[in-house]
């Protein structure tokens, strides 16, 4: 696949919507919000004291801000994605070879016939790549290869739909797996251990490979790491390209159920990035193509259990920054330069990762403030009929209106499924913010540290004020801190301000 970076759409804002004056009811109240070191994505919130009921209205006057200034992005401009032989004819061989030898020493030992409760039918597959549980973003992969169902090469390919989402080589390569690849950052991603592989239907392993090099960029990557799994029915699937040391602790003969840890997505052996190169035979040898189509000249049924559509579109990730990311060498990480934190006066960008992005469908974005209001909204339509993997950015060149401080959301709905993105918007972000003996009069004001704040003797908040604190460690109240009827000051704790 040819990257095709595209930087001539255009966003097309509703005329108009993100221009009006807002009047809110607001309690006035101390709020708290805490977030683990480990949110890098969204900041999850929790409200636990309203320490005052009193309710009034508070008027801000809107200001006119236009649409976001600008956006940019198209097709994901990495190679990860490129199309490749998997193991060389002799590796293959090798592993052929090993298997059966496996199969035929665990029947001799009596591993076989299977666990009772293990179905002797079919299996049928449930997606084989899930996000770690630490995961907080939307999703981790998108799909780049299916098998070849063309025997003809080379540059005559078949997907089991009759498209050309797959590949072959001069050499006589036909792809036989599904290329599910991590998305976005990949290489960030496994270092992290975003991307997990499970199996996809329950079975016996018969053979593990690991130790080997997960950092390949391309051909002549050696041997890969490997879990190969057989289901009751005597079929196979093979999980290559793990990363080393990750795979599943249980050994070989032991048996795992559907959706269990087998390793984290990696890109051992002859592999270009982070992805699961799925392979499944049946009991005979046979190649299996586990999605059912009219091209598909392997096998009539389907292997899934419910089949995934041809294309899902969907967003992985929507994130805020302070510039757009910059894509380094294979295998080094990207430059995300996401924050979640929006420092006043600023350049803001907003981004979605998508997965599956089709011309068909379009997103609508909307940027809302701290009291609940929307500030903006806008539509996106991608004019490339689709891609894989994409990425969009909006951006405002200089974010200074006068608006809340505090919580912010960054929407974006598509295909039938809301995203949200949280971050903070404060006038400040240093190392360690001291507020004097001041009164936060009537206005919104934000302060943000990536260590801690603290307070000075009789802080107050009054005359219908909104304060944010946001702080990586800590923020320190101290005496005479007082928030005043009908204002409102929260205190946000995170990864979020750097
Ligand atoms: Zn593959």
């Amino acid at each position: 696949m040819t990257p095709k970076p595209d930087a001539s759409c255009t966003v097309c804002p509703t005329s108009g919507t993100g221009c009006h004056s807002i009047g809110s009811h607001l309690t006035s109240n101390l709020s708290l919000f805490g977030a683990s070191k480990a949110t890098r994505s969204r900041i999850r919130s929790f409200r636990v004291v309203t320490a005052l009921s009193a309710l009034l209205s508070l008027s801000i006057a809107g200001q006119l801000l236009a649409a976001p200034d600008s956006v940019n992005g198209g097709e994901y401009p990495d190679n990860s994605q490129d199309e490749h032989f998997h193991l060389t004819e002799e590796q293959r061989w090798a592993i052929e070879r090993r298997l059966e030898l496996q199969r035929e020493k665990m029947r001799s030992q009596g591993v076989f016939p299977l666990p009772s409760g293990m179905s002797t039918a079919q299996p049928e597959f449930v997606w084989p790549v899930v996000p770690a549980a630490h995961v907080d973003y939307a999703g981790v992969d998108a799909i780049s290869n299916y098998v070849d169902n063309d025997a003809n090469f080379p540059d005559q390919i078949l997907d089991y739909n009759c498209g050309g989402r797959s590949y072959d080589l001069s050499s006589g390569y036909n792809h036989s797996g599904i290329d599910i690849f991590l998305w976005p950052f990949s290489w960030q991603m496994m270092e992290d251990n975003d991307g997990e592989i499970v199996a996809a239907a329950p079975g016996i392993i018969i053979g593990k490979d690991d130790g080997n090099n997960d950092q390949s960029c391309g051909f002549g990557g050696g041997s890969w790491n490997a879990v190969y799994v057989e289901h009751g029915d005597g079929s196979i699937a093979w999980y290559g390209h793990m990363k080393k040391n990750s795979l599943t602790t249980k050994n070989v003969g032991d048996s795992v159920v559907a959706g269990e840890f087998l390793g984290v997505v990696g890109s051992s052996g002859n592999s270009t990035g982070p992805h699961l190169h799925m392979e499944v035979y049946d009991a005979s040898g046979n190649l299996i193509d586990p999605y059912a189509g009219s091209c598909n000249v392997f096998n009539a049924q389907s292997w899934w259990k419910e089949q995934p559509d041809y294309y899902e579109p969907a967003i992985n990730r929507l994130a805020t920054g302070t510039a757009p990311p910059s894509f380094n060498n294979c295998p080094t990480p990207a430059t995300t330069n996401f924050s979640n934190t929006h420092i006043a006066g600023t350049s803001l960008y907003m981004l979605a990762f998508y997965r599956d992005q089709l011309n068909t469908s379009s997103s609508q974005l909307s940027l809302v403030d701290s009291t609940g209001s929307t500030f903006d909204n806008w539509s996106f339509t991608s004019s490339e009929p689709h891609y894989a993997a994409s990425y969009w950015f909006w951006n405002y060149a200089n974010f200074t209106p006068n608006r809340p401080r505090g919580g912010w959301t960054f929407n974006n709905s598509y295909n039938n499924t809301d995203y949200s993105h949280e971050f903070f918007y404060v006038d400040t972000c240093d190392t360690i913010e001291t507020l004097d003996s001041v009164t936060v009069n009537a206005s919104q004001t934000g302060y943000g540290a990536s260590n801690y704040i603290t307070t000075a003797n009789s802080v107050s908040v009054t005359n219908n004020a909104d304060l944010a604190l946001v702080a990586g460690n800590k923020v320190v109240l101290n005496n005479g801190f007082s928030v005043a009827s009908g204002s409102k000051a929260r205190i946000d704790l995170g990864d979020v301000c750097s």
